[in-house]
């Protein structure tokens, strides 16, 4: 059996949860451009550098570099059997691309799950997890301030709810309450 599943949302939806939940109960991969990002950021490295004002502005990177990620990890032997993409496409040019990419590895999407949310809700979640980490003494995102937010939250309004209508016309797209409790 292979699982191909897209997690749509905006930030803070709850997007890397429920693929962590996913991921363990299929056993397959969790990919998230953003982590792919962050942790390229962090070790410095050309794509890091980048990306690194895009993301801390929470601004869309530029896409061939985030296609290019993608591109890598999707045709990894572990991606065979199925994966979570968390992150990606965020626009109708992306989910084209992927759809190209899938379709060059026999590969067939079966679902693009919308974890459906208001921005209100957002908003606290997110400014929450900063307020946790920082009390708890970790990390905290660059882009988990008020300011990136909004421009996080404007991103996905313009280019990535479209996805939803993409989504509903190849006959895959789902949408669960993201507010309800993770279980
Ligand atoms: P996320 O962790 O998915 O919220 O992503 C964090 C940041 O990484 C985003 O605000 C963008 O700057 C960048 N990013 C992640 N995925 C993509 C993507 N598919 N296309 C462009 N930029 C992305």
């Amino acid at each position: 059996m292979t699982i191909h599943i897209v997690l749509l949302g905006p930030p803070g939806a709850g997007k890397g949860t429920q693929a962590a939940r996913i991921t363990q109960r299929y056993d397959i991969p969790h990919l998230s451009t953003g982590d792919i990002l962050r942790s390229a950021i962090r070790s410095g490295s050309e794509l890091g550098k980048q990306v690194q004002d895009y993301v801390t502005r929470g601004e869309l990177a530029p896409v061939a570099l985030v296609v290019d990620c993608i591109r890598e990890r999707v045709s990894c032997d572990d991606a065979r059997r199925g994966f979570v993409l968390d992150g990606f496409p965020r626009t109708i040019a992306q989910a084209e691309t992927l759809d190209g990419l899938m379709r060059g590895c026999d590969m067939v999407l079966g679902a693009a799950i919308e974890l459906a949310t208001d921005d209100a809700s957002l908003l606290c979640r997110i400014i929450g997890r900063a307020r946790e980490a920082a009390a708890a003494g970790q990390a905290v995102r660059a882009d988990d301030t008020e300011e990136s937010l909004k421009v996080r939250l404007a991103a996905f309004h313009k280019q990535t709810a479209p996805l939803r209508g993409y989504y509903e016309q190849a006959g895959i797209f789902r949408s669960v309450d993201g507010l309800a409790d993770v279980e």
